[in-house]
């Protein structure tokens, strides 16, 4: 049968193209707040870090009624650093809407998520929003639309898609453009007319294939996921298909629906529909909640392997301890292991030290947006510079190798392809695409990306859009060497400052001239050449500038300064470390035990 009253889309939207204003009027004209109550929460976008660094990374769902269909819209994560999400996300929906800004148009970030709906055959929906702008040219971003859907394959008739010009802003929307318009209905009516309702039988055996994963104190591990087929209901016994062909038994101790932003209980569920669902023990993404008579796995879909570890642990500096709220191993331990439940491509495990523990990830952005969120959660901790994760294969050691792909207008092409040269990228791709943007595509080591994301966002005036997808291993190819870079550190009453950066093309002595307070200076570099060449030079004295012997370079010490978590990642040494508190980030000298 078909469940005529039920609707499953995801939204696409690049940053600030108006999406949680959209969800926010869609929830108030759905009846699903009353007149004079506020929107308490924003709706979809609740996470600080995501919109300051443009990317969205949780996928949250919300529903909403019209007429008498539900309309379930979950939210598409932005960044192919969760590149593994995107996919189990999509698999839950029918169809998508891609809101684009009628000024800006359609921008490359969004590209990664509408390439893979595309190919599950989604049928998008296009949606100009703020067509109210007086400066909006909706009718060449159509035409720019319709070049990226042919750029990324769109066949006959996904390129056939019904436009929505929308002001979420004033709460309208339209099939003609300058019409105005009085309310939402066009848009409602859009998506009841072109994503399909979901088909299937209640009667059939269970099967729920878990999307996300969710965490509650009270209930436990919460699985979110789409029912494929047949029923599920309170109480019922069931069994999970786990990836490794394992089954385990288990009984569904509550449900829930969503309903506006909030998850609503309920006694039974049925094929389509989105539900929530406790206690299902240690399951994971991927696995499938089946019938107990009928164990049978939807296909899994794979989540991508950490290529990078960092070492985090417990603050030992003699300052330590003043700045954070949690400090301790316990802390440390119990905020990385609760992390486990919902951030699914992260590893964690223990090490020698009861201090320590060694965490793995899909990246640097993964890796950091994790640090950062534990320090605005009061964390002080300290962390070593990110490894690459190799393994051996048939005896060979092998590194991991990503695919990059990178949208810049073309005036910063040439600084981009020298830099990633230096970082032994190789291209494999390169076209114009819309907008005077360059796309290129490159193959390159895992390593030869750690700390680019800030030094391409400074060269590309943070015009530029990176993403990288894990692409396979390949055999080790020898260190890179790149330019050289080093940190000036220096110690102010037993506290390490960074005096500012050099980059130094030749090896060679650096000298610190009188100017600055600085105590004892230090210098370290990228690799063995450069590294640990320590100046006891000008004790107590001043220094201004400093000068790399065997070049002409004469650079000025900046005076202390706050370098952002990236810079300090890719400038430490292997025996630094970067100290995380709530109000600072520093690196400093690793003290030995
Ligand atoms: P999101 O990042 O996609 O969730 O975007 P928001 O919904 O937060 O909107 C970004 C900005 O655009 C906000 O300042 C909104 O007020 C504004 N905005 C959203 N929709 C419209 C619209 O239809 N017209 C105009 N003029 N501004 C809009």
């Amino acid at each position: 049968s078909i469940r005529e009253n039920l609707r499953n889309i995801a939204i696409i939207a690049h940053v600030d193209h108006g999406k949680t204003t959209l969800v926010d009027v869609m929830l108030r004209q759905s009846g699903i707040f009353r007149e004079n109550e506020q929107v308490q929460e924003r709706v979809m976008d609740s996470n600080d870090l995501e919109r300051e660094r443009g990317i969205t990374i949780l996928a949250k769902n919300t529903a909403v009624c019209y007429k008498d269909t539900k309309i379930n819209i979950v939210d598409t994560p932005g960044h192919a650093d969760f590149g593994g999400e995107v996919e189990r996300i999509l698999k839950m929906v029918d169809g998508v809407l891609l809101l684009v800004d009628a000024f800006d148009g359609p921008m490359p970030q969004t590209r990664f998520v509408l390439r893979k709906a595309l190919q599950l055959n989604l049928k998008p929906i296009v949606v100009i929003n703020k067509i109210d702008r007086p400066e909006a040219r909706p009718m060449e971003v159509i035409d720019e639309v319709l070049e990226l859907f042919i750029e990324l394959g769109a066949d006959d008739e996904q390129l056939e898609f019904p436009v929505v010009y929308a002001s979420a802003r004033d709460g309208y929307a339209n099939l003609e453009l300058n019409d105005g318009g009085t309310n939402l209905e066009p848009l409602f009516e859009t998506i009841l007319k072109n994503v399909p309702a979901p088909k299937g039988s209640s009667d059939e055996p269970l099967q729920l294939l878990v999307s996300s994963i969710d965490y509650d104190e009270y209930v436990g591990r919460i699985a979110i996921g789409r029912v494929e087929r047949g029923t599920i209901k309170v109480g019922q016994q069931a069994v999970t298909c786990r990836i490794d062909g394992s089954l385990f038994n288990m009984r569904i101790s509550r449900l829930y629906m969503f309903e506006g932003l909030r998850r609503a209980e309920a006694n039974e569920a049925t094929f389509g529909d989105i539900v929530a669902v406790s206690g299902v023990g240690d399951i994971t993404i991927g696995e499938t909640i089946c019938d107990v008579d009928c164990p049978e796995a939807l296909p899994f879909i794979e989540i991508d392997e950490p290529t990078i570890n960092m070492t985090f642990s417990v603050n030992n500096s003699p300052f330590a301890g003043r700045e954070g709220t949690f400090v301790t191993s316990r802390h440390l331990r119990d905020r990385l292991f609760k992390e486990l439940e919902t951030n699914l491509s992260l590893r964690v495990e223990e090490t020698e030290s009861a201090d320590s523990f060694k965490v793995s990830g899909r990246g640097e952005l993964h890796l950091s947006i994790l640090i950062e969120t534990m320090r605005r959660q009061g964390y002080e901790f300290q962390v070593s510079k990110p490894k690459v994760i190799f393994k051996e294969i048939d005896g060979v050691e092998q590194e991991p190798i990503e695919h990059l792909t990178i949208d810049v207008p073309e005036d910063f092409m040439g600084v981009v392809m020298e830099k990633l040269g230096t970082r032994r990228a190789e291209m494999i791709n390169m076209h114009s695409s819309n907008q005077g943007y360059m796309r290129l595509e490159f193959k390159i080591p895992a390593r030869g990306l750690i700390g680019y994301r800030s030094e391409f966002m400074t060269d590309t005036k943070g015009n530029g859009i990176m993403n990288h997808i894990f692409h396979g291993y390949e055999p080790f190819k020898g260190e890179i060497f790149g330019r050289q870079r080093g940190s000036i550190i220096a110690w102010e009453d037993g506290e390490a400052v960074t005096y500012g950066l050099y980059n130094a093309q030749d090896r060679g002595t650096l000298f610190i001239e009188p100017g600055l307070k600085v105590y004892e200076g230090m210098v370290v570099g990228e690799n063995a050449r450069a590294e640990d060449i320590v100046i006891n030079v000008c004790k107590k004295k001043h220094v201004t500038n400093m000068r790399a012997s065997g070049s002409d370079e004469a650079l000025r010490l900046t005076p202390p300064r706050q370098m952002s978590l990236e810079q300090c990642l890719e400038f430490i040494a292997d025996d630094e470390l970067v100290e995380i508190t709530p109000k600072n980030i520093r690196i400093r000298k690793r003290i030995l035990d």
